[in-house]
C-alpha cells in the first residue's frame, strides 16, 4: 500500500444508475418466480458512522428490489455484514459473527451470505473470506456500494462467488436511503481520508478524500428538516478539509439557514486543519451544536509526530481555549490512543495531563491495534500489553473522575433536550453535548419521543444525570 496522488472523484453518470435499477428489477423478479412471501434482509452494520450511512443506502437499494427486513439472520434470504477495519478486535468479531452463519447457509442453502465495506476493501481479508468462509456468496469493496443490485444478481445467477474490490473511488448520488431513526438523520459531506496517520487503515480502505456537491447536501438538508428531524449530523473523517467549491463553514452557515427547529452536529474534526473560522461560524450559526469531537490520540508531540498528525499539544490546546473564549458552554469529547508503538511512561503522563487541562465531557479510549500495511504496524513495539492495559485503566478511571466531576456540577440546570427512548417508565432524554438525562415518566412515551423539552438535572450518577421534565415544554 503506497500513497498514491489524489484522482478527481467521479460522479456515477444517469446510465450506471439507470442499470443498477434494471439489474434490482431482475433481482426482484427473481424472488417472485421463487417464493409465494417476499424476500427478507438482514442487514448488520459495524463501526462507525459512515458505515451506518452507507447501511442506510444499503437498505434503500434493498427496499427497492422489493426486500423486507428482519433482525435476525434465521429466514432471511441475504445476509449483510457491513464491516469496520479500524482495529483488529472489529474485525475478530466480525469473523466469529460469519462462522456462526454456516449453519445457517446448510439449513437454507438459498440464503445469500454478503460481507461489504472497510474490511472487504482489504485484498487480504477477501482473500481469507475466499479461503475460508465458503459460505459467503458475495465481497464487495467500499468504492462499490451502489452496484449492490448487480452484484446480487451475479451471487444470484452467476457461475460462482462474486468478489468485487475494485480501488477506484467514486460518488454515488440519488442512491435511496432507507433512515434507522425518525429523528436523527446521518448526512455524508465528503468520503475518504488523505491525511494516513500512520496507525490508520481508513485512508487505504475508504480513498481518497472527495467532497459532495453542496447543492445535494443542502437538497437533502432541507428535506430532512421538513420531514421534521431533530438532528442531523454532518459526516467526513475529516470535515475541515470540506472541497465542494465552498468551505466547511460556509456549507455550515447555508445548513443553519434553513428554516427548522434543529440540531446541526458533525465529526470528525481533525486538529490540524480546524482553523479559526470554524469556531467562528459555529459561534455564529445557532443551529449548530455547541459540542466538538475533536481527536486529539496523544498528549505528546514525539507520538504525535510518529502518528503522522500534522499538530503539537500547544496547537491542539490553542484550539480549545480559541473555542471556550468564542463559544460560551462548549464542550469537548475526544478520541485517544493508549500504547502507541515506542510510547513511554512519560509520553503517556502528557495525554494524562492534556485531560486534566480540557475537561472534556467524555472520551472514546483504545489501545493500538497494528493495522496491516500502515507504517504504525511496522514499528518496534517493546511496551509489553498488560502495561497498556494498565495505563488503558488509568486513563479511564481519570476520564471517570473528570466527567464525574462535570455532571455534579450540572445538578441544578435547567436545559432543553432531546427526548430519544424510553424504559422501565423513565425517558431517556439527550443534550447536545451527548450526556443522558433520564427523567422519570407516567405518560405515554410514544407521545414524546422525537420531541423537545425541558429538563431539570437533580442527580449527577457516573455517566449519566437524573432529571425532572417540565411535560407542559414538550414541543416539536
Ligand atoms: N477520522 C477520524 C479522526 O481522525 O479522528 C476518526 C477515524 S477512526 C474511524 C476513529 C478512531 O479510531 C480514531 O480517532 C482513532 O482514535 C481510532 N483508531 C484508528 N486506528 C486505530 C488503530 N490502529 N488502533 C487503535 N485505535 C485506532
Ligand atoms: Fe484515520 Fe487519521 Fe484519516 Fe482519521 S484523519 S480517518 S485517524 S487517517
Amino acid at each position: 500500500m503506497t500513497r498514491q496522488p489524489k484522482p478527481p472523484a467521479r460522479q456515477i453518470t444517469a446510465a450506471e444508475l439507470a442499470e443498477q435499477q434494471r439489474f434490482g428489477a431482475l433481482v426482484r423478479q427473481y424472488y417472485l418466480d421463487r417464493y409465494a412471501d417476499p424476500p427478507l434482509a438482514f442487514v448488520r452494520t459495524f463501526g462507525c458512522q459512515q458505515n451506518v450511512a452507507d447501511s442506510e443506502r444499503l437498505c434503500g437499494m434493498l427496499a427497492e428490489m422489493g426486500f423486507g427486513f428482519t433482525d435476525t439472520p434465521e429466514g432471511a434470504a441475504v445476509i449483510l455484514f457491513n464491516t469496520c477495519a479500524v482495529r483488529e478486535h472489529a474485525e475478530d468479531r466480525v469473523f466469529g459473527n460469519l462462522g456462526a452463519l454456516k449453519a445457517v447457509k446448510r439449513r437454507r442453502p438459498g440464503t445469500l451470505i454478503g460481507v461489504c465495506g472497510c474490511m472487504a476493501q482489504q485484498e487480504h481479508v477477501a482473500a481469507r473470506l475466499k479461503a475460508s468462509f465458503p459460505h459467503v456468496g458475495l465481497v464487495f469493496g467500499t468504492h462499490v456500494l451502489h452496484r449492490l443490485p448487480e452484484l446480487i444478481w451475479e451471487a444470484l445467477t452467476g457461475p460462482g462467488r462474486v468478489i468485487e474490490i475494485p480501488e477506484d473511488a467514486v460518488i454515488a448520488e440519488d442512491i435511496p436511503v432507507r433512515r434507522d431513526g425518525r429523528f436523527k438523520a446521518w448526512l455524508p459531506v465528503m468520503y475518504g481520508c488523505d491525511n494516513f496517520c500512520s496507525y490508520c487503515v481508513v485512508p487505504y480502505v475508504r480513498g481518497r478524500e472527495r467532497s459532495r456537491d453542496p447543492a445535494v447536501i443542502l437538497r437533502e438538508a432541507e428535506e430532512l428538516a421538513a420531514a421534521g428531524y431533530k438532528e442531523i449530523t454532518l459526516l467526513g473523517q475529516n470535515v475541515n478539509s470540506y472541497a465542494g467549491g465552498i468551505t466547511f463553514p460556509q456549507l455550515l452557515e447555508r445548513i443553519n439557514a434553513i428554516p427548522g427547529d434543529f440540531l446541526i452536529r458533525f465529526m470528525t474534526s481533525h486538529p490540524k486543519d480546524a482553523t479559526p473560522a470554524l469556531f467562528d461560524a459555529i459561534a455564529a450559526c445557532e443551529k449548530v451544536a455547541r459540542h466538538f469531537h475533536l481527536p486529539f490520540q496523544s498528549g505528546s508531540d514525539r507520538i504525535l509526530e510518529a502518528m503522522n498528525r500534522g499538530y503539537t499539544r500547544a496547537h491542539y490546546l490553542s484550539l480549545i481555549q480559541y473555542a471556550k473564549d468564542k463559544i460560551p458552554g462548549v464542550t469537548f469529547t475526544s478520541d485517544v490512543i493508549v500504547g502507541f508503538p515506542g510510547e513511554e511512561r512519560a509520553d503517556f503522563e502528557q495525554t494524562l495531563d492534556l485531560l486534566r487541562r480540557v475537561e472534556f465531557a467524555s472520551l472514546f479510549t483504545f489501545i493500538f491495534s497494528p493495522r496491516k500495511g500502515t507504517p504504525a504496524a511496522a514499528l518496534p513495539d517493546p511496551t509489553p500489553a498488560q502495561v497498556k492495559s494498565a495505563w488503558f485503566a488509568e486513563m479511564t478511571a481519570l476520564q471517570e473522575e473528570i466527567s464525574g466531576r462535570r455532571l455534579a456540577q450540572m445538578v441544578g440546570q435547567t436545559r432543553r433536550v432531546l427526548i430519544e427512548s424510553a424504559e422501565d417508565g423513565q425517558l431517556e432524554t439527550r443534550l447536545p453535548e451527548n450526556t443522558v438525562i433520564r427523567v422519570p415518566y407516567a405518560g405515554d412515551p410514544a407521545a414524546v419521543i422525537g420531541r423537545r423539552a425541558w429538563v431539570t438535572v437533580t442527580q449527577a450518577r457516573s455517566w449519566m444525570l437524573q432529571g425532572v421534565l417540565d411535560a407542559d415544554s414538550v414541543s416539536d
